[in-house]
């Protein structure tokens, strides 16, 4: 199963809507990040430096809501910290369920056989399982082990009860175009996830390991290598294949971070949830007070070696909706 159609025509209508209205900026997908507390670890995370007090806050179920009611995204992505370890995660993904938007909820997978009964299978809901590598290296990425093994049951027990299944796997400089082919062909074939997405580290100023993330020229080689023979034809990817060639080299984009904002316990984050530059109160706000020229590769040293898919993949895909052979494209999933 790739993007259900049901999604691509959601996110067809509503880029159609924004473009009839002249809105230029609007957001894809929000990054909702309802706490930062996790139960991992891990060797390139941003988030889990807080000191303890902020890593204490829970995000209110209505904040939550009225944010993402308030940027009008079709899409939503709950992330963190583990989204799980929220006491009320599982209401605020109803919530938005019932608001008809498209939730991707973000997991290390350690809570999620134990929470699975406080969620439904849903065309609007999918799990999005963190699995960085085969059981070595992604325990060795995590810092524990047994956490690939742990990953893997309750990706099976999910599928097992109907949930669409997906997987986000982060891909670092001790990455080779076999170890990306590896964990890919593993989620693909063998474990059958619904769709994968994948990313090339950034490297947060606040991450521990500021050695082993990838440069621009590595990303492309690395995706260039792994995708060929067939691999990215065959490879469920949830991405848009515009994206897919920016990550090969064949094409190169500027950061449209508007695109796809981050929403946490201190607001609306400028420009990204990979930088913080400050927050606002509302998505309006952000979009009208952040200077973007300022920002993505060649602007500002912070973005020089990013190719992630919150800056990018929005310019993929307004770059597919101007173009009606890329738009058949991508309806056909290459
Ligand atoms: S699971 Fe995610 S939030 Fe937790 S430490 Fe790892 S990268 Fe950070
Ligand atoms: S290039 Fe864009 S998405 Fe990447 S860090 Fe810079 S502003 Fe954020």
């Amino acid at each position: 199963m790739g993007v259900p159609v049901r999604q691509s025509m959601r996110l067809g209508t509503y880029l159609l809507k924004q473009k009839l209205a002249h809105r230029d900026k609007f957001p894809l997908l929000v990054e909702l990040e309802p706490l930062f507390a996790c139960n991992l670890a891990c060797v390139g995370c941003g988030k889990i430096q807080y000191p303890a007090h902020i890593l204490k806050q829970r995000m209110p179920v209505e904040q939550a809501i009225a944010a993402i009611e308030e940027a009008g995204a079709p899409m939503v992505s709950i992330a963190g910290g583990e989204p799980l370890i929220h006491p009320e995660i599982h209401v605020i993904t109803a919530e938005l369920i019932k608001r008809k938007r498209f939730v991707y909820l973000c997991t290390n997978a350690l809570l999620m056989k134990k929470k699975m009964d406080k969620f439904k299978p849903s065309p609007y809901f999918a799990w999005a399982v963190h699995i960085d590598g085969l059981r070595e290296r992604h325990d060795q990425s995590v810092y524990q082990e047994g956490v690939f093994v742990e990953a893997v049951e309750a990706v099976k027990e999910a599928k097992r009860r109907g949930f669409r299944v997906t997987t986000n796997t982060t891909f670092f400089n001790t990455d080779t175009p076999q170890t990306v082919r590896d964990v890919l062909d593993y989620l693909n074939d063998d474990l059958q996830v619904d769709q994968m997405m994948i990313s090339p580290a950034y490297a947060y100023e606040k991450a521990p390991d500021q050695e082993h993330f990838l440069g621009v020229e590595e990303t492309r080689e690395l995706f260039r290598k792994a995708f060929g023979d067939g691999n990215r034809k065959r490879w469920r990817l949830n991405h848009s294949p515009l994206f897919l060639d920016f990550l090969e080299g064949k094409v190169d984009y500027q950061c449209t971070a508007w695109g796809i904002p981050s929403y946490s316990i201190f607001g609306w984050q400028r420009p990204c949830y990979l930088m913080s530059d400050g927050y606002t109160k509302t998505y309006k706000e952000l979009v009208e007070t952040t200077d973007w020229s300022k920002y993505g590769r060649g602007r500002d040293p912070r973005c020089a070696n990013c190719m992630a898919h919150c800056g990018y993949e929005p310019s993929a895909v307004l770059a597919t909706m101007d173009n009606l052979k890329e738009s058949l494209r991508a309806f056909a999933g290459r």
